[in-house]
């Protein structure tokens, strides 16, 4: 890759951003007029794009379709209240990328090629930030294989592509969970640190069937012994116990979340005591029981902080108490609301504008 890097623009000739209406945003849904797309080919990154939002055309052979060589990323940059627009830790997503790529066998992508084609893009496409409070651009980046080959090793083409969607206030009702003590997300040396497409492809059967028994979610838990947490659905999971925060500790079976770091780092601006250890699902119901479990919630970039209301173990569910408004999950996504919007302090340097 060069130094500077010419990125071609073919901008739409019919923009659909007049005609959106954005008091009703569903999650995922609505698509910005453009997206950037690049290829890897001969060893290296070419032929960089910000084409108009529309279909890819890929040889029915590719290996992403057939042993999943496909790995993304989600992230959101903000509306500021000077008018501007930043992005949130857009450097820890370039990061995970590129550790997701490497557990695919993909290649990785250069920090400037990623961040340039997201300022680009977003730049092109800023009038579908929208501005309300609470609403913000989700950023899709992500990257497959495009060889028209069937044999199983990796290929050796990829496509890097990134689009974004204008989202609304998300609506978090608190969910109903249960732990899952037979199927896993995740084993210990597996995939499950990396965001991969199979990993949400395995677990939407065990989740339907939570769901048919009146569930929002799973708690997975580890692997071998079922025993202990690993996450909430396709978040994070964090816990208040006594004024504790406790939380999983990450390893190669738990997705390392941006939003999961930011909380715990908030916590302990906040003097908070934070662990990061094995949590039993015993525990939970335990302190539960004991009175002693004070929030249970999943962290996430879609719904930033989302409560958990019930959590069925063994056969039984347990209510949660309902967070009150003092609560840790209230001030810390009161934090990241305001650093988000520019209109709190950004200590830790985590925004990044356009
Ligand atoms: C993306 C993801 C998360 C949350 O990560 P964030 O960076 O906070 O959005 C948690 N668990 C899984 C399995 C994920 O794929």
């Amino acid at each position: 890759m060069t130094e500077t890097l010419t990125i071609h623009t073919l901008p739409t000739t019919d923009s659909r951003l007049a005609t959106q209406d954005f008091d009703h945003l569903e999650f995922g849904k609505v698509f910005s007029d453009h997206m950037f797309v690049v290829d890897y080919r001969d060893g290296e990154w070419q032929d960089a794009q910000i084409l108009p939002y529309g279909d890819l055309s890929v040889s029915p052979a590719n290996s992403a379709l057939h042993y999943g060589q496909a790995i993304f990323e989600g992230m959101k940059a903000y509306h500021q209240a000077d008018g501007g627009v930043a992005l949130f830790r857009p450097l820890d997503n370039w990061a995970r990328l590129n550790a997701s790529a490497e557990r695919m066998c993909m290649p990785t992508i250069p920090e400037e090629l990623f961040m340039q084609g997201l300022r680009e893009l977003i730049k092109l496409d800023a009038g579908w930030v929208p501005t309300f409070a609470g609403s913000s651009l989700y950023i899709r980046p992500f990257m497959f294989a495009t060889d028209g080959f069937i044999g199983v090793r990796p290929s050796e083409a990829y496509r890097f592509v990134i689009f974004t969607c204008p989202v609304g206030l998300y609506y978090n009702k608190p969910l109903r969970v249960r732990f899952e003590q037979k199927y896993v997300r995740s084993a210990e040396g597996g995939a499950g640190y990396a965001k991969n497409a199979g990993n949400y492809g395995a677990a939407m059967y065990p989740t339907k069937l939570a769901q048919q028994e009146g569930y929002n979610q799973l708690i997975w838990t580890d692997a071998s012994e079922h025993r202990y947490v690993e996450e909430s659905g396709t978040m994070n999971a964090i816990f208040v116990v006594d004024g504790r925060v406790i939380t999983p500790a990450l390893s190669t079976s738990i997705l390392d979340g941006i939003t999961r770091r930011s909380v715990l780092e908030l916590a302990h601006d906040m003097g908070l005591t934070v662990e990061e250890r094995k949590v039993s699902s015993r525990e939970i119901i335990e302190a539960l029981k004991a009175g002693k479990l004070e929030e249970a919630f999943g962290v996430g970039t879609a719904a930033t902080i989302a409560p958990i209301a019930v959590i069925g173990y063994e056969g039984q569910d347990y209510e949660v108490p309902a967070t009150r408004p003092d609560g840790f999950s209230k001030r810390v996504s009161a934090a990241l609301d305001a650093i988000r919007s520019g209109e709190g302090a950004d200590v830790h340097n985590w925004m990044v504008a356009v």
